[in-house]
């Protein structure tokens, strides 16, 4: 009997711990997806924003940012899709390449989030081609809803410059660091933290005030540089490769530069990383506007 409750009690206390354990970062936080899919609603052409509507349950009001976070929240049940939200290079290799790195832990090659986008782009290209099936949400062999909404959820990831990160440290994740005053990974630093911190700090709490201020670089002091953003070579619909390739570059110059195990990082990294931050929301609204405009038109 005595035995049985201590098993209970070990079991129980083993649950703690575990409740307890930081959850693997898989992407932006929720803010971020949803400034990113903000952004890209509003540039989505007329046929783009019917087919998006279309292929969204019928609760999201044609809204893609509520639901664009969809790809975290089933993580657990979708097992197989966690390798989908990164890329994982080697160590202090500051470039990324599609054969060497696009591949999970067991070495299936295509598994990371550049591939990921490649495979839900090809789905999404049946869109409207079936006539076999009397619903415009499945092509027969694909369920358009969910390929939408991993796509939407991995133009965001691959822009998360940690999202393409050094193997060993996974991204970050295994950095522990302060943010300012609170104990924290560096993955989750740009996750989450710098982003919250410029919603307390300059948008009233808000992602709203954020997206706005983004759009208005984007018309405004971005303007000449969007169409480049926008584009892919040799006429492909997606181009995954080169935002992989932006975000490890980005996270040697910016996010990994400086920071060892138990730096605080406080307001000069907060000051001299949130134009990246700002810039890498930016291009992910932006490309994947137009990645669906691509697709759909
Ligand atoms: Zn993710």
């Amino acid at each position: 009997m005595q035995g049985r409750q201590a098993g209970t009690a070990l079991l129980l206390l083993l649950a703690v711990v575990v409740a307890a354990l930081p959850a693997p970062s898989l992407g932006w936080g929720v803010d971020g997806h949803l400034i990113i899919c903000e952004i890209a609603q509003g540039r989505l052409s007329d046929a783009a924003a019917k087919a998006v509507n279309d292929l969204l349950p019928s609760g999201a009001g044609g809204n893609l940012s509520s639901l664009c976070s969809w790809a975290d929240r089933v993580r657990f049940r979708y097992q197989w899709s966690a390798p989908l939200h990164f890329i994982d290079v080697p160590d202090n290799v500051c470039n990324y390449s599609y054969d060497r790195d696009c591949k999970d832990e067991e070495g299936v090659k295509g598994r990371c989030v550049a591939g990921a986008i490649n495979n839900y782009t090809s789905q999404l290209l049946t869109y409207g081609s079936s006539s076999l099936s009397p619903s415009s949400k499945s092509s027969g062999q694909y369920n358009l809803t969910e390929a939408l909404l991993f796509l939407s959820h991995f133009m965001g990831d691959i822009h998360q410059p940690l999202h393409c990160g050094f193997a060993s440290d996974r991204g970050g994740n295994t950095i522990d660091v302060h943010w300012y005053r609170r104990k924290t990974v560096l993955h989750h630093v740009w996750d989450v933290n710098i982003i919250q911190t410029a919603e307390k700090d300059y948008y009233d709490e808000g992602a709203g005030e954020f997206v706005d201020a983004l759009n208005k670089n984007i018309t405004g002091a971005w303007s000449d540089k969007v169409q480049e953003w926008e584009e892919c070579a040799k006429s492909q619909t997606a181009c995954p490769d080169k935002y992989g390739s932006e975000s490890i570059a980005a996270a040697c110059n910016s996010a990994y530069k400086g920071v060892t195990e138990d730096s605080t990082l406080s307001d000069a990294y907060f000051g001299s990383r949130l134009p990246v931050v700002n810039l890498r929301l930016a291009q992910g609204g932006v490309r994947l506007a137009a990645t669906l405009n691509r697709i759909f038109g």
